[in-house]
């Protein structure tokens, strides 16, 4: 959460651009993105064959764009001639992360980098480094947290830069292992913030975790009841593909308590 004079606030994280109110990973979601009151923009990277670096959600380009294809095996200008499929005005390709820096170059709102695997679930090798280095490179990195599902990727994470990053925990991870076991998990691989699941989160949950010192978010809250309950639960942040609802949802309640 963040302080604002003595209220505590709970940071919206406008989830891949605004996915329901502005498509996937859209250069209309980010840009709408970049000029609203929400204190972080999430999205997801992936390398080219070629070395670049494409913001987009899924490892392939088959679920949102008129072209098929894994990003890690096709050249940047092959990805870039994607047509993104949503319903907005404006750019509608994949957009490189440098593009991604510019749009938010003057823009308080704060980088949540999410380091995604490839097309079959493993880590892009020596990505990571790639990846921060491209977000120094524009600008961007000083006020960035990472995220990652995997505990190999915060590893990388951790040897390639000192901005914090978190761990997304999976509702199968959740169960499998337990609370207790997904908090001993983060404190022996040092990681200092956890993110689940906004259906599988809990008040109970919730204390666990800031009782072993971990900052807890959930992730995934798109509904209108999904968004109270974060709100409700005052985790640090949550993430949203309805950014302009969640504002809106946790501007009507600062107004009645008011
Ligand atoms: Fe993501």
């Amino acid at each position: 959460m963040t302080m604002t004079g003595n209220v505590t606030v709970t940071r919206i994280a406008s989830h891949r651009g605004g996915t329901l109110e502005f498509g996937d990973s859209t250069w209309a979601g980010f840009n709408a993105t970049a000029a609203m009151a929400v204190e972080e923009v999430e999205f997801d990277l992936h390398p080219t064959a070629d070395g670049r670096i494409i913001v987009h959600h899924d490892a392939t380009l088959d679920r949102t764009t008129d072209t098929h294809g894994a990003i890690a095996e096709m050249m940047a200008d092959d990805v870039r001639a994607a047509i993104v499929d949503h319903a907005g005005a404006g750019f509608c390709h994949p957009l490189f992360a440098e593009e991604l820096c510019a749009i938010f170059a003057d823009s308080p709102v704060t980088f949540r980098c999410e380091i995604k695997p490839d097309h079959k679930g493993l880590p892009y090798p020596g990505f990571v480094p790639k990846a921060v280095a491209a977000l120094e490179q524009g600008g961007k990195l000083s006020t960035t947290t990472f995220s990652s599902f995997l505990l190999d990727t915060l590893a990388d994470l951790a040897d390639a830069t000192d901005r914090p990053a978190l761990w997304l925990v999976s509702p199968s991870i959740l169960s499998q292992v337990g609370t207790r076991g997904v908090i001993e998990i983060a404190r022996l691989r040092g990681i200092a913030e956890i993110s689940v699941n906004i259906d599988t989160a809990s008040a109970k949950l919730k204390e666990m975790a800031e009782d072993a010192g971990l900052a807890f978010g959930c992730w995934a809250a798109h509904a209108r009841p999904q968004i109270e309950k974060a709100l409700d639960l005052g985790v640090k942040v949550f993430t949203t593909d309805r950014p302009t609802l969640a504002l809106a949802i946790r501007r009507a309640r600062q107004e009645t308590r008011a």
